[in-house]
């Protein structure tokens, strides 16, 4: 599933083939994704210039001059293809620009969506409503996570999968950002002390920019035709290694509650 990182790289894979470009074309194929497609999107997409490309959470913002903003997420398997050699099933939209470079929005299981919201109005946007601060962003301090965790008894892990506390956070960059700054999963939020918050903000900007770094060097690929954007391989320190060892020497351990596995070191993790 694309986290963060993967709609950070697909955004900046997108941005040198549509910012300053006229859609020329833009013609969803079906009604509906995980919701309906808005009924105007073709009329008031196509021959707009895209001014823009930027990221809210985990959703993809495309501006025109329009003063329109579509809105994109990938869902559990969205992608996009940038000049594939054909048109497949699964292409739910096509965007053509006046260069004639081709992009097709490919999601075999529709969990994703697209939606258009006027770009003065973003924040109204009701996934966007009640978002914390980006965790890259300026406003994601220790000071910050000090207020939104005060006289919280909630696990860590829980608080930070919140996203009124912090936007686009998912199950595997908490278990690695927890895990790089050595602190529990379990461990009571309100009880953090401030240098350890610092800590964890440090951590959680560590591991997402690794994964954008090495979603940048694999973006060479996207360059040859058919290219793919949104997924790229990574090495984890702690999720998906249950029972192996951590850096430590102990063995990293996995629980699963509610569907979702927690990994961690019960050694160096406190
Ligand atoms: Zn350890």
């Amino acid at each position: 599933m694309p986290e963060l990182p993967e709609v950070e790289t697909t955004v900046r894979g997108l941005a040198p083939v549509l910012e300053g470009r006229r859609l020329t074309r833009v013609e969803p194929r079906r009604a509906d994704l995980r919701r309906a497609i808005p009924a105007d999107l073709r009329q008031r997409m196509t021959g707009a210039t895209v001014t823009r490309l930027h990221r809210r959470a985990k959703y993809g913002l495309i501006d025109t001059d329009r003063g329109d903003t579509m809105i994109f997420h990938l869902g559990m398997s969205g992608r996009w293809r940038i000049d594939p050699e054909t048109i497949g099933a699964h292409d739910h939209l096509v965007v053509e620009t006046d260069e004639g470079r081709v992009l097709a929005l490919c999601d075999p299981r529709r969990f994703g969506s697209l939606d258009l919201a006027e770009t003065a109005a973003l924040s109204d946007f009701a996934p966007f409503r009640a978002l914390g601060p980006e965790p890259l962003g300026p406003d994601f301090t220790a000071a910050y996570l000090d207020r939104a965790f005060e006289g919280r008894f909630a696990a860590v892990k829980a608080l930070l999968l919140d996203q009124r506390v912090v936007a686009g956070l998912g199950n595997i960059y908490v278990c690695e950002a927890l895990h790089l700054a050595k602190i529990s999963p379990a461990r009571e939020a309100g009880r953090i002390s401030r240098a350890r918050l610092a800590t964890l903000i440090e951590a959680i900007r560590a591991v997402l920019e690794s994964a954008i770094a090495a979603g940048g060097s694999s973006l060479r690929d996207y360059a040859r035709p058919s290219g793919e954007l949104g997924y790229f391989a990574k090495q984890w320190r702690a999720y998906g290694r249950e029972g192996e060892p951590c850096a430590c020497g102990a063995p990293i351990r996995r629980r699963i509650e509610s569907g979702r596995s927690t990994f961690w070191c019960a050694r160096c993790q406190r």
